[in-house]
Parts: structure tokens; C-alpha cells; sequence
């Protein structure tokens, strides 16, 4: 990590992800109510650069929430977000949803657009780049991912897990600075989830800065940097992978754990 932080452009030596340049980011007390509902409580989280949080925590205990709150597609009632330790809240929503790429379970991605189209169109709508130099960029991301091949392909003939690497290409095409993904391989078959937790994995590696809300509790031991357990719209417990899962503190998180490994 200090490495990283050292230098402006990470070129990451053979792998899934073009140069980037990672940011450390940080929630500050976000209390966010949904219909009357509190659903963050005063959430704080650090993930220092370079670094993957995962997250982890029982269905409705607000981590979907939290993840759209953190790119502005949810405004907090209270609290901060902060990318190298500025705030987000002021800024151009449109900029910051390229700086902080978002992975969704259901891929979200154009039915009616070719895989390449998929990926030039946030190139040529948000960064306004000419059809040739959208699909060069579009074209090297999707070999980066192993899926050039599927270019004119429309996403709806692809696996689920072609589908879930063309959503990862499509947000690492626009450069971000950290990686939201939420709950990203829960809606594959399971022989299709080892492909996309390893492209995750990779990235991981490169140096991506990335909050990772998953049930695959083996990727949070064997992946993350730092786990943090979600309960009632706050974190009750964070800490290494080891400290989470081997010496688990509060009676919430064992109970978690017993329930899910
Ligand atoms: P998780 O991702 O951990 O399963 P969510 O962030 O999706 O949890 O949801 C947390 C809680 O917020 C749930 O109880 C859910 O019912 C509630 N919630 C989410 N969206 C809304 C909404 N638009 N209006 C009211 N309640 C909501
Ligand atoms: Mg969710």
C-alpha cells in the first residue's frame, strides 16, 4: 500500500486492470433514513489506499444502502463521505460515479447494446471521447478480461459470469479510483462464481481501493485486507480477516457466522 500511495499511476504488472490511480476512502457518521426506516445509524469506515474492505452483515442491515450512499446515488441525512479525504457531498455526481465504479448482483448492464457499445458509452458520454478512441479504450479493457471476443456479442447471450467480467470492464474502463461491488457473484450459478471472484481478486492485488459487500465469506478471509460486520445499519465489529472469523467479539457476529459458515 505505501508503494502505491507513493506514485501517481499504478501500472499493475500482467493483469486484468489498466494503470489506475487509487484513493483511500472514508464514511464519517452517515445516518441515512429510507421511509421512515433508519437504515445507516453512524457508519465509519476507513479503507486506506490501495487497500479491500469487506463487508459483511445479515440481509437488511444496510450495506446495499451504505454503497449508494457512498457514490451519491443515495444522499445522507447526516455524515461524510470522504475520498482522500475530501469530501464527496460537494461534488458533480456524474464525476464522481467515474472516480468510484460500482458493481452491482444483477449486472445492470444495456440489454439492447453490443458488449463493446456497453462499455463505449460512458466513454463518449461522460468523457466525451471520439467513437475511435472510445473503442480502442473499450476494446483493450475487454482483453484485459478475457472477453474481446465477445465485443458485438448483446450481454443477454452471455454466462452470468461473462456478464458480471463485462461489468467490472465496463466500470475499470472509466479509470476509477475505488471499487464498490455489491454483492456481485449472488445471483450466478456457482460454477460461474470462482471466474468473477478472481478477477475481483486480481484487482484486489493490483492495488485497487475497493469495498466489497459479499456472502462468500472464503473470498473475505482469503482477499480482504480489513472485514467489517454490519448489524442495524451500523458496523459492530471490524478488524483482520483472521480477528473476524477466528475470535469473532460481539454475540451478534458469532451468531452470524454460525448462521452462514
Ligand atoms: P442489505 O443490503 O444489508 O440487505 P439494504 O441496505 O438493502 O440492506 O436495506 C437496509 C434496510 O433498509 C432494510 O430494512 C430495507 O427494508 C430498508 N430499505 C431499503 N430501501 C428502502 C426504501 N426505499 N424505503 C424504506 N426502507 C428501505
Ligand atoms: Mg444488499
Amino acid at each position: 500500500t505505501a508503494s502505491v500511495a507513493a506514485v501517481p499511476a499504478v501500472a499493475a504488472p500482467a493483469t486484468a486492470v489498466a494503470p489506475f490511480s487509487p484513493v483511500s476512502l472514508a464514511t464519517r457518521d452517515l445516518h441515512l433514513s429510507l421511509g421512515g426506516n433508519p437504515v445507516l445509524r453512524g457508519v465509519d469506515l476507513d479503507v486506506p489506499r490501495g487497500d479491500t474492505l469487506c463487508v459483511i452483515g445479515p440481509s437488511g442491515s444496510g450495506k446495499s444502502t451504505l454503497l449508494r450512499t457512498v457514490n451519491r446515488l443515495l444522499e445522507p441525512d447526516r455524515g461524510d463521505v470522504l475520498l482522500d479525504g475530501g469530501s464527496v457531498l460537494q461534488r458533480d455526481p456524474n464525476l464522481l460515479r467515474q472516480q468510484v465504479g460500482m458493481v452491482f448482483q444483477q449486472f445492470n448492464l444495456f440489454p439492447h447494446l453490443s458488449v463493446l457499445r456497453n462499455l463505449t458509452l460512458p466513454l463518449r458520454r461522460l468523457r466525451g471521447l471520439s467513437r475511435e478512441e472510445a473503442d480502442e479504450t473499450a476494446l483493450r479493457q475487454l482483453d484485459l478480461v478475457g472477453l474481446r471476443h465477445k465485443a458485438q456479442t448483446r450481454p443477454g447471450r452471455l454466462s452470468g459470469g461473462q456478464q458480471q467480467r463485462v461489468a467490472i470492464a465496463r466500470a475499470l474502463v472509466m479509470a476509477p479510483q475505488v471499487m464498490l461491488f455489491d454483492e456481485a457473484t449472488s445471483a450466478l450459478d456457482p460454477e460461474l462464481v470462482k471466474g468473477v471472484l478472481g478477477l475481483m481478486a486480481e484487482l484486489g492485488r493490483a492495488g485497487m481501493t475497493m469495498v466489497v459487500v459479499t456472502h462468500e465469506m472464503g473470498f473475505a478471509r482469503e482477499v480482504a485486507d480489513r472485514v467489517a460486520f454490519m448489524d442495524h445499519g451500523v458496523v459492530v465489529e471490524s478488524g483482520s480477516p483472521q480477528a473476524l472469523f477466528d475470535d469473532p467479539r460481539s454475540p451478534r457476529l458469532r451468531q452470524f457466522l454460525t448462521d452462514v459458515l
